[in-house]
C-alpha cells in the first residue's frame, strides 16, 4: 500500500519549532518512502481557528521547502460527514447527549474522592456518567454527544482488541485495546460540542479514512488518545493506520514549546535571517 501521511494543524497560533518538527518529520518520511504526504487544516473549533493563522501556516511550511499533495483538506468543509459518523455510532445505540458543564463533571467526579484531583485522560475530565442514562430523543440545543465507552467496547469487543501498532521509537510495538483501560482512564468521550459539529476525536478519524492515511505522524502528546481513534475505526468499520507518535520538542527547562506563551513562531526566526536549514538544525533533523 503506498505510504500515505499527512501534517494537521490547528489554525489557532503561528508555527512554533514543534510544530515545525512535526511537519517536516512526516514530509520527510513521506518522501523517503515515496509515497505522499498531505495537509490538513484542523478548524473543527470555529471558535479558535482563524483565516489569518491558516494562511500564516502555509506561507511558513512553503519557506520551510515542504511541499504537499494535493490540495489542503479543511475540516470545517466535511461537517456532514462527521456528522453522519455520529448518526450511525447513534443508531448503533452507543451515545447520548450530555448537558454537563465542566463544573458539573468536577463536582460529580471529586464527590468519591473527597477533593482528591479529579481523574483525567485524554480526552479530559473522565466523565462520571450523569447523564448516560438519556435517550438521543431527549437531547437538547445546548447539548454535546457522547460516546457510551461500556456500550462502545462491548460491541468493538473483537476488532478493538486488536489495537495498532507504533512504529515511533518511544512507544514502539504492538499495542491491544483493552475495556478496562479504555473505560477506567478515558470514559465517554465527546464526539460533537453543542457550537461544533464534531470534536476532535471524531473527525480525526473520518479525516484519516477519507484521505486514506496510512500513516498517522504525530506528536507523543496524542499517543493516549489513538485507543480512542482505533475503538471507532473498529465501530465504524474503518482501518487503523500505523502510528508514530515523536518527543515533542522542549526548551531548556523541559516545558513543551508549542505550549510556552513566548515561544518563538517560525516567521520570527525568519524575520531575524534565519534559514530553513538552520531551523532543521535547531530541532535536530
Ligand atoms: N490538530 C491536531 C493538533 O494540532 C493534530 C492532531 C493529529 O495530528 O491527529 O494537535
Amino acid at each position: 500500500m503506498r505510504f500515505r501521511t499527512r501534517f494537521a494543524p490547528s489554525p489557532t497560533g503561528p508555527l512554533h519549532l514543534g510544530h515545525a518538527y512535526s511537519a517536516i518529520l512526516a514530509h520527510d518520511m513521506a518522501r523517503a518512502a515515496g509515497g505522499d504526504f498531505l495537509l490538513r487544516i484542523d478548524d473543527i473549533d470555529q471558535s479558535r481557528a482563524r483565516p489569518i493563522w491558516e494562511a500564516q501556516i502555509i506561507t511558513d511550511l512553503q519557506w520551510l521547502g515542504l511541499t504537499w499533495d494535493g490540495p489542503p483538506r479543511r475540516q470545517s468543509d466535511h461537517l456532514p460527514a462527521y456528522r453522519a459518523a455520529i448518526d450511525q455510532l447513534g443508531q448503533m445505540g452507543l451515545t447520548f447527549p450530555c448537558h454537563c458543564t465542566r463544573r458539573d463533571i468536577r463536582d460529580a467526579a471529586n464527590a468519591p474522592q473527597e477533593g482528591g484531583p479529579p481523574p483525567t485522560g485524554p480526552d479530559g475530565l473522565i466523565y462520571p456518567g450523569t447523564c448516560r442514562h438519556r435517550p438521543m430523543a431527549a437531547m437538547g440545543p445546548g447539548d454535546a454527544i457522547r460516546l457510551d465507552m461500556t456500550k462502545a467496547m462491548d460491541m468493538a469487543r473483537q476488532t478493538a482488541a486488536r489495537g495498532f501498532d507504533e512504529i515511533g521509537p518511544a512507544h514502539q510495538g504492538h499495542h491491544p485495546i483493552t475495556a478496562h483501560n479504555m473505560i477506567a482512564t478515558i470514559g465517554d468521550v465527546v464526539l460533537a460540542r453543542p457550537a461544533m459539529g464534531a470534536a476532535y476525536q471524531l473527525s480525526v478519524v473520518i479525516d484519516d479514512a477519507e484521505q486514506a492515511v496510512t500513516h498517522v505522524i504525530r506528536g507523543q502528546d496524542l499517543f493516549a488518545a489513538t485507543a480512542i481513534h482505533v475503538l471507532l475505526q473498529a465501530l465504524l468499520d474503518l482501518p487503523t493506520p500505523q502510528y508514530h507518535h515523536h518527543h515533542l520538542i522542549r526548551d531548556d527547562t523541559g516545558k513543551r514549546l508549542a505550549k510556552r506563551d513566548d515561544a518563538r513562531a517560525i516567521h520570527s526566526y525568519r524575520a531575524e535571517g534565519a534559514t530553513p536549514q538552520d531551523i532543521r538544525r535547531m530541532i535536530g533533523l
